[in-house]
């Protein structure tokens, strides 16, 4: 008999939902995604079926409440009436933040909330988000096993020399402030799908960029972190859509002490006005729009954002001993072929070698970029962070 495995990404303003079902030894299929968007403002439902077909796209009357609750209320009410009397039995959560104890999946228990209530600080924009829909789900579907998926839990495994910063040692300590790295729901599906199309690499040293609105990139030895761009936030690193990435400290006191900025104003700054964005005169934070751009400053923009893979990919494979694999994903990474090939021709002193016919191929499979001679194999691979969460929360119940 098979099982409906209900994934739920939540946000502050959105909350992303995935419908699984299992399929015996085979990984879980998807029946229904979708999304409620425009949380308190004015919230919208839609969601496509198994053959990617819009099946609901619905603003919600205005009297209804615009908070989470009311919209997991919501979104249970459409699937229960597509599902002929099945109940879901397992919930998987994207959590964003697992601190040091968090290292793997967990079931959902009283303990667990509380833990992770703890962490709260360290993820203040996020967390308490991703913790309000545990609850809310234990009052809608009381039978159901819940399990909560860490993006911080891959990053677990790199070593402290990595993970610190030059702080003194007991901010690490006493304080948790460290490198946790994002992102790692992604990384995890990567590398378990890399052991099927590249031994060498998955037994090797791989380094994988996740680029998408959000990106990092992170350094794989036998598929386990050594190390990552993203730190004790989602801010550090690679600059993002929006997002400056890493910035000298002593900016944020020249901000603070001369230019008399707050700390609202300076969130504001680097995590919603830089990055693509800003750097493009704010052209667009969105890649194919500074594609379609003939403005000068929508290619610096790129050319900028390429030129920061390069010194992080040569910075990661410093921390595992050389590279013999790189794998490109998500949105950008996996779609645009422009930024793939920037940042290979720069790499080629390291053994890379793009193939430009392969690499301009469109495809939503997995495939080689390389040419077989390249001695670093380079491959596009999309990945699935939904289904990661699925297959954890499975196995953890
Ligand atoms: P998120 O971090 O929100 O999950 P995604 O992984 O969906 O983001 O990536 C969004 C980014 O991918 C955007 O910059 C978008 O322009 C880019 N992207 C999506 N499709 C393409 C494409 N065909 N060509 C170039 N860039 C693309």
């Amino acid at each position: 008999m098979s099982d409906l495995v209900l994934v739920i990404n939540a946000g502050s303003s959105s909350i992303k939902f995935s419908l699984f079902e299992t399929a015996g030894a085979a990984d879980p299929q998807v029946l229904f995604k979708g999304q409620m968007e425009g949380l308190y403002v004015e919230p919208k439902f839609t969601a496509k079926d198994a053959a990617d077909q819009k099946v609901a796209d619905e603003v919600l009357p205005a009297d209804v409440p615009k908070n989470h609750d009311h919209a997991l209320r919501h979104m249970l009410a459409w699937l229960e009436q597509r599902l002929g009397g099945r109940e879901i039995k397992v919930v998987g959560h994207r959590v964003v933040h697992g601190g040091t104890q968090y290292s793997k999946p967990e079931l959902v228990t009283p303990a667990l909330i509380a833990g992770l209530e703890a962490l709260i600080p360290l993820a203040p924009l996020h967390e308490p988000h991703n913790i309000a829909p545990i609850k809310i789900l234990q009052d809608i579907l009381p039978n159901a096993a819940q399990v909560t998926c860490f993006d911080t839990a891959f990053h677990t495994t790199q070593p402290e020399l990595n993970q610190l910063f030059a702080l003194p040692y007991e901010f690490a300590q006493k304080e948790g402030i460290r490198r946790y790295g994002f992102h790692g729901l992604s990384y995890e599906y990567i590398a378990s799908v890399l052991p099927q199309i590249d031994t060498r690499a998955a037994e090797g040293r791989t380094v994988v960029a996740h680029l998408g609105n959000g990106s990092s990139m992170s350094a794989l030895l036998g598929c386990e972190c050594q190390a990552t761009t993203m730190g004790f936030t989602a801010l550090e690193g690679l600059p993002m859509g929006t997002r400056c990435g890493s910035i000298d400290g002593g900016v944020l006191l020249h901000l603070m002490n001369h230019l008399k900025m707050d700390a609202k104003q300076i969130e504001t700054l680097l995590y919603k006005e830089s990055g693509l964005l800003g750097l493009s005169g704010g052209i667009s934070s969105d890649m194919r729009a500074l594609q379609a751009s003939d403005e000068p400053l929508a290619k610096f923009a790129i050319d900028y954002f390429a030129r920061r893979i390069v010194r992080e990919t040569a910075s990661l494979a410093a921390a595992i001993g050389g590279l013999d694999c790189l794998v490109f994903t998500a949105g950008i990474g996996e779609n645009d072929a422009l930024t793939r090939a920037l940042v290979c021709h720069q790499l080629r002193w390291l053994g890379v070698e793009i193939d430009e016919a392969a690499n301009a191929v469109r495809s939503g499979e997995p495939r080689r970029i390389s040419l077989a001679d390249s001695k670093v194999a380079v491959y596009v691979i999309p990945t699935n962070e939904e289904l990661m969460i699925a297959r954890q929360a499975l196995a953890t119940i």
